[in-house]
């Protein structure tokens, strides 16, 4: 028997409801604030990655899924959205004539080789959205709004949003150095990974899972501490935008995010401050390194799979339709070709509407009715319809009633 790969999930039944309905909800959300969806290829050149991304991170060196296709070209699957919206915006020559921000948004499998557990998986969902454009801060503002606003509509009213600043170039490059400054006489007392991000991004040494409560990393520099005049300024003025909209945010100095391309903006959502269910910032530099001229840019992204868990977690009531509106029973061959025009009548008109295709009894269709949890049946009947009528009941009230056949769509758009 084969079955389905580590790390990932055929998803079907009451969790592909749930889903539905929450993609439905963040679709809705994202229309408010004016993004159009889009929808990139699942594999991509690798050097799309390695050049964007970062060469040294994780997620480049041990995560992606690369393989050479027929035509010996390297290939990646998407372990990330932000990567191949830029390569579009970039291909497209988007850049151009930019008098209002490019906004959009996805909803897209993505492919990382994790180790698997709750929460964390091979194959997943992500949900981003990414403004290319502006590099005022108000940018910045609507797209943590509009994450913030996302988990909210979705239930999980105790969410928090972590905040920091790694500020322009400059200030990056100064916390840089305090950093290996700070680092190097303890570097051996890290774990291995973080002796190879020493050399080849110390900001990452803060993202470390293995060291984190260790308090050479606790006590490291602050990145607030570095940013040059514009940069805190900006930050201020980007907290006072959030308090404006009421938006619950803490500072974390420690976060820094494992991508290689943020500057500025940092922030990650988290629950009740247990792990991040999405995470974005600013990244200004990231249209120039895929090759297009040098164009401001902040996004987000949040996993669904994860938001899923949580909102389970949280006794979120996801409301998942169980019943179906009519059955419509037959058993002769004139009540069964009866029954399929209704069934397209009715389903076309709005009605989730099921029939016998399995030619049953009438007894399992009753059956049927009941598995289905009809709020009305039709029990078609030969010598009614001659004279184009039908009774239709409510299964509820048991009570039913006798109509023209050309009655019903009427009929149930005033019951129910
Ligand atoms: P990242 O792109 O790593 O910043 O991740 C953004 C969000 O995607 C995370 O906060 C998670 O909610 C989700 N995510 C990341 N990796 C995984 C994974 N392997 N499985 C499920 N969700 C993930």
């Amino acid at each position: 028997m084969i079955t389905k790969q580590k790390g990932t999930n055929d998803i079907y039944g009451d969790a592909a409801k749930k889903r539905t309905y929450i993609n439905d909800i963040l679709a809705a959300l994202c229309e408010k604030y004016n993004y159009g969806y889009i929808e990139t290829p699942v594999f991509e050149a690798s050097e799309l990655f390695h050049r964007s991304v970062g060469e040294e991170t994780d997620m480049v060196q041990k995560e992606t899924y690369d393989f050479k296709d027929r035509g010996d070209r390297s290939i990646t699957l998407r372990p990330e959205g932000t990567a191949p919206v830029v390569r579009w915006f970039v291909e497209n020559k988007l850049y151009g004539n930019l008098t209002d921000p490019v906004k959009v948004f996805y909803n897209m499998k993505m492919y990382r080789y994790e180790r698997p557990q709750s929460g964390r998986m091979r194959e997943f969902t992500q949900w981003g959205f990414e403004c290319f454009g502006s590099s005022d801060v108000m940018s910045d503002a609507e797209v943590i709004s509009l994450a913030y606003n996302a988990y909210r509509l979705l239930g999980l009213d105790d969410i928090v949003v972590e905040l920091n600043s790694l500020g322009d170039k400059e200030s990056r490059q100064n916390y840089h150095d305090a950093l290996v400054k700070y680092f190097e006489p303890h570097i051996h007392d890290l774990c291995e990974d973080c002796q190879e991000r020493f050399k080849k991004n110390p900001l990452r040494i803060l993202d470390c899972k293995v060291d984190a409560e260790s308090s050479i990393i606790k006590n490291a520099p602050k990145t607030l501490d570095y940013l040059n005049e514009e940069s805190k300024s900006r930050y201020e003025r980007l907290k006072e935008l959030l308090d404006m909209m009421d938006i619950n945010y803490i500072e974390n100095t420690r976060l820094v995010r494992g991508l290689d391309y943020y500057n500025h903006t940092v922030f990650e959502i988290s629950l009740n401050g247990s792990y991040a269910l999405g995470g974005g910032g600013r990244y200004n530099g990231l249209v120039e390194t895929l090759d297009g001229p040098e164009t401001p840019a902040v996004g987000f992204a949040m996993g669904l799979d994860r938001c899923l868990l949580a909102m389970e977690e949280n006794g979120v009531n996801i409301p998942i339709n169980d019943s179906i509106d009519v059955y419509i029973l037959s058993v002769s061959e004139t009540e069964k070709e009866t029954a399929c025009y209704l069934t397209q009548e009715l389903r076309l008109n709005g009605f989730i509407t099921e029939t016998d295709t399995m030619n049953k009894s009438l007894k399992s269709q009753f059956k049927s009715v009941d598995r289905f949890n009809s709020k009305y049946l039709i029990v078609l009947n030969d010598e009614e319809l001659k004279t184009n009528k039908i009774t239709i009941k409510d299964n509820k009230t048991k009570e039913e009633e006798s109509i023209n056949i050309n009655d019903l769509v009427d009929y149930l758009d005033m019951h129910m």
